[in-house]
């Protein structure tokens, strides 16, 4: 026995939210975990740290919203959220258009002041685009939501540098994740609940997983004793990517990274909102998070900027979106054939599921995992 000393019912793979998240109701339920984490720290990409009083999110924006009440109390038991709401500005070649597409963008990008002349303006560039009946890709699907000019100003450039692809090769429902909206309403998104911590999201793993009952050894990588780990835990929750797990035994999964570069400057207020898209096709970054904003709150006279630029993903980067087009769905599915193989293995989050998921989503899988587990609740709301 060589990691299994504890006698540990769980090893969890991976200290992002779906493992932390495992680990900590295992332990509610006097359960043993030990987390490993190929990382230096806990959280995932969620992980955030503190520098000139800002908490800075080291892994691009990450802002929490939900429509579901169970997941919301979850997570506010661990730490209290501020009143955060994402209002995007998209930059392009200069002009400023609020986002997501609502009447503010309509307003700015035609002139239209109603409801119903930007239904006109739609349907009229949408007829002479000749779309009609159900969307082949995500560059159909944009033009018929919200037209042409939109479509040309503020998702292709975009869209085209996030994914590195031609939009008329992605699938349409990544688009459908921003709302339309026929109202003068700039929130990013339409959950009703909505923030991020107060203190960081770094402190709400630390209190996740602060028992007696879990133990977590970063830096550790599980394929470095696969057959070990598989040998000596009862029970593994895997959350680390599940093409990997195979050895990549019928070729890689697609993903796609990206990386950041961040600045300091002497200032309080640099660029005047929380988030700034660049949707050209130049600008080789997608967007300028400037972290104050978040919060409100930094050290008098600093502010950071990071700039969050998508590149290719190969075996040494951080995989940090799945790309749920046809073929990596098919291959997924092979994968996840596989995993009967392993009826003591979990597999779960965003990449052990290869998954486009958000926050809330992640925990909301993760609390099924452990009421599948567990089987002494449900997730069902009242
Ligand atoms: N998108 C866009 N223009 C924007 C912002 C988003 O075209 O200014 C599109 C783009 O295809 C992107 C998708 O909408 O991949 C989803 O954007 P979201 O902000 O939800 O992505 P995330 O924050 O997960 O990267």
């Amino acid at each position: 026995m060589k990691f299994n000393r504890k006698k540990y019912d769980y090893l969890i793979v991976g200290a992002g939210p779906y493992g932390s998240i495992f680990a900590h109701e295992a332990a509610k339920r006097g359960k043993r975990s030990l987390i490993i984490e190929r990382r230096s720290h806990i959280g995932g990409n969620m992980y955030t740290h503190k520098e000139h009083g800002i908490n800075v999110h080291d892994y691009g924006a990450h802002i929490f919203h939900t429509d579901n009440k169970v997941v919301w109390d979850y997570v506010n038991q661990f730490t209290e959220f501020n009143n955060y709401i994402n209002q995007v500005v998209a930059n392009y070649n200069g002009e400023l258009y609020n986002l997501p597409f609502n009447m503010n963008t309509f307003y700015q990008m035609w002139g239209v002041k109603t409801p119903k002349e930007a239904a006109a303006k739609i349907e009229e560039q949408k007829a002479k685009a000749g779309i009609s009946g159900r969307p082949k890709n995500l560059e159909e699907q944009a033009i018929s939501l919200i037209g042409t000019d939109i479509y040309e100003k503020l998702i292709k450039g975009y869209t085209e540098k996030q994914w590195g692809r031609k939009a008329t090769e992605l699938p349409s429902f990544i688009i459908r994740r921003l709302p339309v909206r026929y109202t003068f309403d700039n929130n990013y998104f339409n959950h009703r609940y909505q923030g991020v911590p107060v203190d960081g999201y770094t402190a709400l793993f630390d209190k996740m997983l602060d028992s007696d009952l879990i133990d977590v050894e970063t830096g550790v990588d599980f394929f470095s004793h696969k057959e070990v780990f598989l040998e000596e835990f009862p029970k593994i929750v895997y959350t680390g990517m599940i093409d990997q797990f195979f050895d990549y035994a019928f070729g890689e999964l697609e993903y796609r990274s990206v990386r950041f570069e961040s600045e300091t400057l002497k200032s309080d207020n640099a660029q005047g909102n929380a988030v700034i898209n660049y949707t050209d096709a130049k600008t080789p970054f997608t967007r300028v998070m400037e972290w104050r904003h978040f919060d409100k709150k930094a050290d008098e006279g600093y502010t950071i900027l990071t700039k969050e630029f998508p590149q290719n993903w190969d075996r040494t980067k951080e995989a940090y979106y799945p790309v749920n087009d046809e073929k990596n769905s098919k291959l997924f599915k092979k994968y996840k054939e596989e995993t009967k193989k392993y009826p003591n293995v979990i597999f779960g989050g965003r990449l052990g599921n290869y998954q486009y998921y958000d926050m809330d989503q992640v925990f909301g899988v993760a609390l099924k995992a452990v009421e599948k587990e567990f089987k002494d609740f449900t997730m069902d709301q009242k």
